[in-house]
């Protein structure tokens, strides 16, 4: 049976979020996924800072969550996620979040890069050099978090790329295969799973991440646990492209796919 899932999910709770978690999960269970997980930003500043509203955020959607969690129990899994940016920017606080006992899944994702730049704002993509640059020093900073962190889920490997829209680079990693190999190797090496995020297809990339390459050099490392994220903000993304990620993953030799139950990977087939 083919389980649909989208683990990387944002709502309100997000500063940029704009669904409440009872539309977001209406969706995902009109959209038939079999599991959700709610997955609110969290991130680090350069200098170790955390956002300082978190703890009444937290404490509002601890309640929500849980109210959804029971009156969508028979019909959809609504799991309680994070998704922490730059972990290693603080990794003693970033670890003790992590294992809060409030989460399930915990996702460690890279939005900005020292000395504190957002990839999103602060980067001009008009050079090849600049994203080979910034691309270089992304999976340095990678390797540096699951050396230095605990989190369950790399978020978003080609989330950079969404911007390299410029003309300069061709819509795939294979570009930065040199740089990608020895993190996939040391991802697949620690049992954080990789996650493929599908915003990559209502975007100029055209199609959800997973090339080819990727999953079989991930596979060889000895990897196996993959997770689907829509990546959404809005209710109608949430579980965009959870089956074109399924058919990726069985056409490159998976049998299953991830999701995260109080921290512990579980495997649903596909
Ligand atoms: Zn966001
Ligand atoms: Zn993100």
């Amino acid at each position: 049976m083919e389980h649909l899932t989208d683990c990387h999910t944002h709502t309100w709770y997000s500063g940029d979020g704009r669904c409440s978690v009872g539309e977001l999960c209406a969706t995902a269970h009109a959209k038939g996924l079999a599991v959700v997980a709610i997955t609110d930003h969290f991130d680090y500043a350069a200098d170790g800072g955390r956002e300082a509203d978190w703890d009444l955020r937290a404490e509002m959607r601890r309640r929500e969550l849980e109210q959804a969690r029971t009156s969508w129990a028979d019909r959809l899994e609504v799991l309680r996620g994070i998704e922490i940016g730059q972990p290693h920017w603080n990794p003693q606080d970033s670890r003790k979040l992590a294992n809060c006992g409030d989460f399930d899944l915990v996702i460690g994702s890279i939005h900005d890069l020292r000395p504190g730049k957002r990839i999103y704002h602060d980067y001009d993509f008009s050079t090849v050099e600049a994203c080979d640059a910034l691309y270089q020093q992304f999976f340095e900073e990678a390797r540096e978090m699951l050396r230095t962190c605990d989190f369950d889920v790399f978020g978003h490997y080609d989330y950079p790329l969404r911007k390299m829209d410029t003309g300069v680079v061709p819509p795939n990693m294979e570009r930065w295969k040199a740089h990608m190999l020895p993190f996939l190797k040391e991802l697949a090496q620690s049992g954080v799973a990789l996650e493929l995020n599908t915003t990559g297809m209502r975007r100029w990339m055209g199609k959800p991440g997973g090339e080819a390459w990727i999953l079989e050099a991930f596979r060889s490392f000895g990897g196996r646990r993959v997770t689907c994220g829509s990546d959404a903000h809005f209710p109608r993304h949430v579980g965009f492209g959870a089956r074109e990620v399924c058919a990726i993953l069985r056409e490159n030799g998976f049998d299953n796919i991830t999701v995260y139950r109080q921290r512990k990977p579980v495997e649903l087939s596909i």
